[in-house]
Parts: structure tokens; sequence; C-alpha cells
């Protein structure tokens, strides 16, 4: 490729899942990309051991506790420590950063990534929870502030991927593939009894815990629904979710001429970071190589959203609109957390999430104000539910 400067990378999450995957990319490719920022919420000793290995500019340990620790790991480095929530939306818009990767879980992704959009930086979106909470808004001041949102989901990546080249045909639906998660052909009366340990337990990927959860039950394909109607402008209708068990094709494209485009690679998140990471450019890498005669059949199925209610709930919530996706994300998170404190079991994640649907307000056009308002009183309801 040609000699272009190096991208300077902001990366919030940098200690999470895909936030270690995210410096492997980096550190397999020092020629294009440097690190500006590192960023994590209580991690602080994987923090200053990537602090000391990539040399930031600053880093932002969220939980302020351990500010301290952080400071005093790297007094003898030039490298600014600030800690806090707030932080973040500072940090994002430093003159000497190109591109934000946001891959902090959940709505704590927001704020950060609207300050980030604000001062004009291209952003790689692992954190669909932004999205899913206020993609109107988000996509909105993308297109004022003529900023590139690069999916990193691999199923967004996917699509993203086969829509190069077809800016002028339009899209007559979306496939979005899901492995089925670990319980997949499992009954109700099945899922009463699963524990933690079987849901944390993901076929094909290795991931963080919240969306491990999402995996298994659903939501994870659920929030992408969402992310994909704001990220690729169609309606739910033209969503259609295939269980693929193998996750070999990550997504696929319909168009208007009954065409379709699949994208395909083995199960590695790496992949579409990269791409997120070097777009346009694709770069040479060593990562293994899938290979159709050596692997047995693929194959699919329809979801079942009897069982998996979560994409039922999903879909309803797109359909309803406002701030119904934002009511969603929250009541999911609360329940997602309490079932990983022993304190709600696996398919009382979805009745939280179908009774704060039906109890919270409805706002049809929500302001950034509306949507924090919103998050916040549904974890109060969510939280009250659980109790
Ligand atoms: P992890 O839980 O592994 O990592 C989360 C990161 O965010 C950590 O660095 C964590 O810091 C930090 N963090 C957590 N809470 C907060 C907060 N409230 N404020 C600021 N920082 C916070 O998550 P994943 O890497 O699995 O997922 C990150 C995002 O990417 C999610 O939105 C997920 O849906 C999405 N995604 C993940 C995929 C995967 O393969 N893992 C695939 C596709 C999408 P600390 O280490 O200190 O806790
Ligand atoms: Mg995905």
């Amino acid at each position: 490729m040609t000699s272009s400067p190096k991208k300077r990378i902001a990366l919030l999450g940098s200690t999470g899942s895909i936030g270690r995957q995210t410096l492997d990319v980096v550190a397999a490719n020092p020629e294009h990309f440097e690190v500006e920022v590192l960023t994590a919420q209580n991690s602080a000793e994987e923090l200053i051991r990537q602090a000391k290995q990539f040399k930031p500019n600053a880093v932002v340990i969220v939980n302020e506790e351990q500010y301290t620790t952080v400071k005093q790991a790297l007094a003898n480095e030039p490298i600014k420590v600030f800690a806090g929530e707030q932080a973040l939306g500072s940090v994002v818009q430093m003159e000497s950063v190109d591109l934000v990767v946001t891959a902090l879980v959940g709505y704590a992704g927001l704020k950060p990534t609207i300050k980030a959009i604000e001062a004009g930086k291209s952003i790689a979106l692992a954190n669909k929870e932004t999205l899913v909470v206020a993609g109107a808004l988000i996509t909105q001041l993308a297109r004022e502030h003529r900023v590139n949102i690069l999916p990193v989901d691999s199923e967004h990546s996917a699509i993203f991927q086969c829509l190069a080249g077809e800016i002028h045909n339009p899209i007559e639906k979306i496939i979005l593939t899901a492995s089925g998660g670990p319980f997949r052909g499992k009954t109700r009366a099945d899922l009463a009894q699963v524990t933690k340990a079987q849901a944390l337990k993901h076929p094909n990927w290795s991931m963080g815990a919240k969306i491990t959860i999402d995996s298994a039950t659903l939501m994870n394909k659920g929030l992408e629904v969402i992310e994909a109607r704001w990220l690729f402008g169609v309606q739910a209708a033209q969503i259609e979710v295939l269980v693929h068990p193998q996750s070999i094709i990550h997504s696929l494209v319909q168009f208007e001429d009954g065409s379709i485009k699949a994208q395909l690679g083995l199960p590695d998140m790496k992949l579409p970071i990269q791409y997120a990471l070097a777009y346009p450019q694709r770069l040479k890498n060593s990562f293994p190589r899938f290979d159709f005669a050596r692997y047995p059949s693929l194959t699919f199925e329809k979801p079942d959203t009897e069982t998996f209610r979560n994409l039922a709930l999903a879909f309803e919530a797109l359909e309803r609109g406002g701030n119904m996706p934002c009511v969603l994300n929250a009541a999911n998170e609360v329940a997602v957390a309490e079932f990983l404190n022993d304190r709600l079991s696996f398919l009382g994640i979805s009745e939280v999430v179908e009774q704060c649907l039906g109890k919270l307000d409805y706002i049809r056009e929500p302001a950034l104000e509306d949507y924090v308002e919103t998050d916040k009183m549904t974890r109060i309801r969510a939280k009250e539910l659980i109790r």
C-alpha cells in the first residue's frame, strides 16, 4: 500500500475482549496505526501494562479510586493520566486523534461517541448499545459532521463489505446470521434450568460476559437488528435473522435484482476490527484461512422466537421506535447484570425486558435528555421488578 501517515487511535475499553484484540491488530501493523488514548473502567493493572507497551499520549481510568495507582505506575512515562467518566468525552476530542474505537460495553458508550462525532472523528463502532439507545440521534449527528461510522460487529462488517461498490443500488433485504448460542434447540422447560456457567460458554466466540449472555438469550441478535437498521438505513421489515450455527457466513445482503452477496471467514473478531481500522484498505495478515473442502457443511435454520423472546421483543421495540429501543437496552443491561449476580433466572431476563417495554412512557422523537431520562427510569423500574 502507499505510505499514508499512521492512523492515530483512541481506544475506549482497551482492557476488554474487543479492546485487547484491537491492540493485537495495532501491534501487528505498527506502520499503519498508533495508539493515542487507552481507557478502562476498573482494570488498572492491565491498563498500566498496555500503556507501557503502546506509549499512548493519554489514558483514562474511569473508576476514580484507581487514579493514584495508575498515575504512580506511569509517573516516569510521558503519558497523561485522567480519571472519571467525563474524561472519556474529552480525550476523544484531542486534536491528535483520527479514529475512535468504541470497545466499551453498554450505555456508557453513548456520551463519548457523541463527543467524538461532534469533534469530527471517525468512529469504529463495536459498542452496538450506542446505536440501539439513540440510533436516530447518532446517525443524524454523524451526517451533520460528515463522520464515518465503521462497524466492528462481525455481522455489520460483513454487510458493510458486501455493500462496497453498491452505493446506488438499494438494499432489498439484509440477512443477519446468528450462531444460535449455547442453547440452540432448547425448550423453555430446558431454559428454566440453565446455569450462569452454561450461559457463559459460547460455542464459537470468546467475548466479554455481557455480550456472551446476550448471545445466549438472542438479545445480541435483537440489538444487532436495531444496529443494522441505523447503520444501513433499512426498515425492520427488511431485516431477517437466520441461524447459522457454524458462524462462517457473517451476514448477507440481497439486492433488488434478487442477487445475494455474503461475506465469509473463520469466526475471529480480529478480521472485522482490522477492516474497520484500515478502511478502505485491506491489510495483509496471517490469520488462519477458511477452507471449504475441509469444513463440514454449512447449515441454516429459522430462529425460535417463542423460546428466545428477546429477539421478538427487540423487533417490537424497533417497530414502535422512539425511546423504546432505549428501554429495551436499559432493561436488558440491568437484567443481565442481575443474572450474572445470581439474582435473576435466565428466563427472567426477557420477562424483565418485556415488562419494562410495557411500563415506560413512550416518547416519539426523543432528544438526548429524553434518552438519559428513559435509561435512568428504566433501570429503576427493572430493579424494582427483580427485587
Ligand atoms: P468486555 O466486557 O470484554 O470489555 C469492556 C471494556 O469496557 C473494558 O475495557 C471495560 O473496562 C470497559 N468498561 C466497562 N464498563 C464501562 C463503563 N461503564 N465505562 C467505561 N468503560 C467501561 O466487552 P467486549 O469487549 O466483549 O464488548 C465491548 C463492546 O463490543 C460491547 O458493546 C459488545 O456488544 C461489542 N462487541 C463485542 C464482541 C466481542 O467479540 N467481544 C463482538 C461484537 C461486538 P474494565 O476492563 O476495567 O472492566
Ligand atoms: Mg455480532
